[in-house]
C-alpha cells in the first residue's frame, strides 16, 4: 500500500535546478504498474514539491524582510529565472503521467477526485501557442504597474505618491479633501489614454488566447482555467443581482446618513473617507508586542482552540509584525509547506487596519495549521473563495474581544466599521465582475462603448454621490483596480469568501462554540474537498443567489441600524 514518507533528502538543496533535478527524473521515469504505485509517486512528488515550495517561500520572505538585502533579492530572483522555468515542463510532464495514466481511474475516488479534475482541466487547456501571449500579457502588466506606480502629485509644495494623497482624503477640512481629490484624479486621468491601450492590447491577446483553446470567449476560458467546477459564469450574474437588490439600497442609505452626519448636500467624491464624527483614528496598540499580547489573550478567551493555535506562532520564527526601514509594504501570511509552519509579515504601525490585519493572517494562520497533515501539498492549501472564509471570519468573530485593545464605545466603532464593510465591498465586487463579464463577452468593442458600460455599471451599483463636473474621473475609476489588467475575473472570490464570514459570525452570535467547531472541521480539510463540502462542514451554505443575500444583509443591517 502506498504510504506517506519522506522522499526528498533532508539536506537537498532546492535553490539548484541541478540538485532537484535527479529527483524529478526519478519520478518521470519510474514505472506504475499498479494503482498503489501510481499513488506512491503523487505522494513522493509531494513532498518533493512542497520541498521547492519551501525554498521558495524563504527565498521570497527574505526579500521581504529586508528589501535593501542584495543577496537575499540575487537569490530569489535566481530561483525564479533559473529553477522554475525549468521546473514547469517537468510539472506538466508529470501532470500529464498521472492524470492521463489508466490507473487513475482505480485510485480511491473520495480521496483523489479533487487533484484529478484539477489536473485534467491543466492539461486540457494546455496551448504551446498561448505561450508567447502570455509573456507578452505579462509585460503588458508590468507596463501597466509601472504606469501606476510612477504616479505622483506636487501638492502643497511636496512631491506626493498616490498612497500618500489618499490620506488627505481623511482629513476632516473639506476644502482640503477636495483639492488633494482633484490633484488626484487630474494626475490619473493624464495616463488614462496609455492605460486604454494596454488594456486594449490585453483584451485582443486574452481572446486569441480563448479561441486557440476552442472557447468563444475569454470569460468561459478564464473560468475553466480558475477551475470553477461549482459556479458558472450565470451564477456570478446572479451574485450581482443579488447584490443590486439586497446591498445597493443599504449602501445608499448609509451614504445618506453620511452626508446628513456631515452636514453636506450632495455627497461629492472626496466626502466617502472622512470619519463622520470627526473623530481621531483608532489606536489599538503599541509595538509589536501589545498586539501580539493582546490578540492572544483575544483568542483564548474566544475559545475553540484558537488561543492555543495562535501561541504556536510566538514560537520559532513565524511572526514579522513590526513596521521598519527596509520592510516591504503589506501584509501576508505563508505556509511553509515542508517544515509545515506559517510565516505571518505585516507592518504594525499600531493603527487599527493593523490589528484588521493581524486577526485576518491569523485565520490564515490557522487554516495553514489545521490541514497540515494532510500528505498532498495540493490538499494543504484551500481554493480563495473558502481560504478568505477562514481569515475573514477572524475579522468579524473578534469583533467582540475587541475590548483588549479598545474602550466600550471604540469597540462598537470598530465594529459598526466592519458590518459597513459589507455592501461597500460586495458592491463594489458586483460592478467590477459584471464590467468584466461585459468587455470579455464582447470582443472588438470601441472605447466609447466602454465607457457607456461603465457608466451603467456605476449607476447599477454606485454610490449616492454627485459626480457633476467629475465625470471623467468617474468614467476612468475602473483603471485603478489592478485585479483588471493582471489577474482578469479573480475578485468574486472574495465575495463569495464575504458571504461566508458573515454566515460564521451569524452563527457565532448564535453558538460561540458550535460555530467555532464547524470553523474548525471546514478549515482542517484544507482544499481536499470541493468547495460546496468545504462551506457545508464549516456549517455554512454555498449559495450566489439572493435568498442567502436578502438573509445576510437583513442581519447586517438590523446591526447597522441598532448602532
Ligand atoms: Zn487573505
Amino acid at each position: 500500500m502506498a504510504h506517506a514518507r519522506a522522499y526528498a533528502p533532508a539536506n537537498l538543496d532546492a535553490r539548484t535546478f541541478d540538485a532537484l533535478a535527479p529527483h524529478y527524473d526519478e519520478l518521470l521515469n519510474r514505472p506504475v504498474a499498479t494503482a498503489d504505485d501510481l499513488e506512491q509517486l503523487i505522494l513522493d512528488r509531494s513532498d518533493l514539491d512542497a520541498l521547492v515550495a519551501e525554498c521558495s517561500a524563504n527565498l521570497y520572505i527574505a526579500t521581504t524582510r529586508n528589501t535593501e538585502d542584495k543577496a537575499a533579492e540575487a537569490a530569489f530572483l535566481g530561483f525564479v529565472r533559473e529553477v522554475e522555468p525549468k521546473l514547469k515542463p517537468i510539472a506538466s510532464a508529470l501532470d500529464r503521467k498521472i492524470a492521463a495514466s489508466p490507473l487513475a481511474g482505480a485510485l480511491p475516488a473520495g480521496r483523489y477526485e479533487v487533484l484529478l479534475r484539477a489536473l485534467k482541466v491543466d492539461i486540457e487547456l494546455f496551448r504551446e501557442e498561448n505561450i508567447p501571449l502570455e509573456t507578452e500579457l505579462a509585460e503588458l502588466d508590468q507596463k501597466y504597474n509601472q504606469t501606476i506606480g510612477r504616479m505622483t502629485v506636487d501638492f502643497d509644495g511636496q512631491t506626493r505618491t498616490m498612497p500618500q494623497m489618499a490620506r488627505f482624503l481623511e482629513e476632516a477640512d473639506r476644502g482640503l479633501r477636495e483639492r488633494a481629490w482633484r490633484a488626484i484624479n487630474a494626475r490619473r486621468l493624464q495616463d488614462r489614454d496609455a492605460i486604454d491601450e494596454i488594456y486594449d492590447r490585453m483584451l485582443a491577446l486574452r481572446h486569441q488566447m480563448a479561441r486557440n483553446a476552442g472557447f468563444d470567449n475569454f470569460r468561459d476560458f478564464q473560468h475553466r482555467r480558475f477551475k470553477r467546477f461549482d459556479y458558472s459564469p450565470a451564477d456570478c450574474m446572479s451574485m450581482h443581482e443579488a447584490i443590486e437588490r439586497h446591498l445597493v439600497p443599504i449602501q445608499r442609505r448609509l451614504d445618506r446618513e453620511r452626508a446628513r452626519d456631515l452636514a453636506i448636500d450632495p455627497l461629492r467624491p472626496w466626502d466617502l473617507a472622512v470619519d463622520v464624527k470627526g473623530r481621531k483614528p483608532l489606536r489599538p496598540f503599541e509595538g509589536a508586542q501589545q498586539l501580539v499580547d493582546g490578540c492572544s489573550r483575544m483568542f483564548h478567551a474566544m475559545g475553540g482552540g484558537l488561543g492555543e493555535m495562535f501561541d504556536t506562532l510566538r514560537r520559532g520564527d513565524c511572526l514579522d509584525l513590526e513596521s521598519r526601514p527596509g520592510k516591504a509594504p503589506g501584509g501576508y501570511q505563508y505556509q511553509r509547506q515542508h517544515s509545515r509552519t506559517p510565516f505571518i509579515f505585516m507592518n504594525a504601525a499600531g493603527m487599527h487596519r493593523d490589528l484588521v490585519t493581524m486577526v485576518h493572517e491569523a485565520g490564515h494562520a490557522f487554516h495553514s495549521i489545521l490541514s497540515k497533515d494532510d500528505p498532498l501539498v495540493d490538499y494543504r492549501n484551500a481554493p480563495t473563495e473558502f481560504a478568505e472564509v477562514a481569515s475573514m471570519s477572524m475579522e468579524l468573530l473578534t469583533l467582540p474581544y475587541h475590548g483588549e485593545f479598545y474602550s466600550a464605545e471604540e469597540c462598537r466603532r470598530a465594529e459598526r466599521e466592519r458590518l459597513e464593510k459589507f455592501p461597500t465591498i460586495m458592491t463594489w465586487i458586483a460592478t467590477i465582475d459584471a464590467f468584466q463579464h461585459w468587455i470579455y463577452t464582447n470582443p472588438g468593442h470601441t472605447r466609447a462603448q466602454r465607457t457607456d458600460a461603465w457608466r451603467a455599471l456605476a449607476k447599477r451599483f454606485g454610490n449616492d454621490v454627485a459626480w457633476d463636473g467629475c465625470e471623467d474621473a468617474r468614467d476612468a475609476a475602473w483603471q485603478r483596480q489592478l485585479h483588471l489588467f493582471g489577474m482578469p475575473f479573480y475578485y468574486i472570490e472574495y465575495g463569495i469568501a464575504e458571504t461566508g464570514a458573515i454566515q460564521m459570525w451569524m452563527n457565532a452570535r448564535r453558538d460561540q462554540r458550535a460555530a467555532l467547531e464547524n470553523y474548525r472541521k471546514g478549515l482542517a480539510l484544507g482544499g481536499s474537498r470541493p468547495l460546496p463540502e468545504l462551506f457545508r462542514s464549516a456549517g455554512l451554505r454555498f449559495e450566489l443567489s439572493g435568498a442567502l443575500m436578502q438573509e445576510l444583509a437583513t442581519e447586517v443591517d438590523r446591526e447597522l441600524v441598532k448602532a
